[in-house]
Parts: structure tokens; sequence; C-alpha cells
């Protein structure tokens, strides 16, 4: 079932919402502090297969200087 990952922006509370359609585009509220300035967590769980994995992510140095 689709489930995503929400992280509230105000109070960086991180909850899961059920979602029904995955075009629709459901609106999120903190179970927190109610707010709806929240953002969608990337989760790899369940959508990835098997064969796919990303190969040693080395940590990239941050552009500019
Ligand atoms: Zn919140």
């Amino acid at each position: 079932m689709p489930i995503y990952e929400y992280q509230c922006n105000k109070c960086g509370q991180v909850f899961d919402k059920f979602v029904r359609s995955m075009s629709a585009q459901a609106e999120v509220e903190c179970p927190e502090c109610h707010s709806k300035d929240c953002r969608k967590n990337m989760t790899t769980f369940g959508t990835m297969g098997a064969g796919a994995g990303y190969g040693a992510a080395s940590s990239c140095a941050p552009t500019g200087g």
C-alpha cells in the first residue's frame, strides 16, 4: 500500500500518510503542530526491485567557493 513519509518543515516531525491515489495531490497536515508546510520524504522501501543498487556514495564536496 502506498504510504508516503512526510516531514514537517515547521517542527520537523516525521510522519507517514496513507495515500489512496498516487496521482491525487493529498494535502498533508502535521499531526504535531497541524501545519500544512510539510514535504514528502523519499522512501526506498518496496519501490526498488532486486538488483537495483547504487554504488558507494562518496561524499561529494559542495561546489562553490
Ligand atoms: Zn509540525
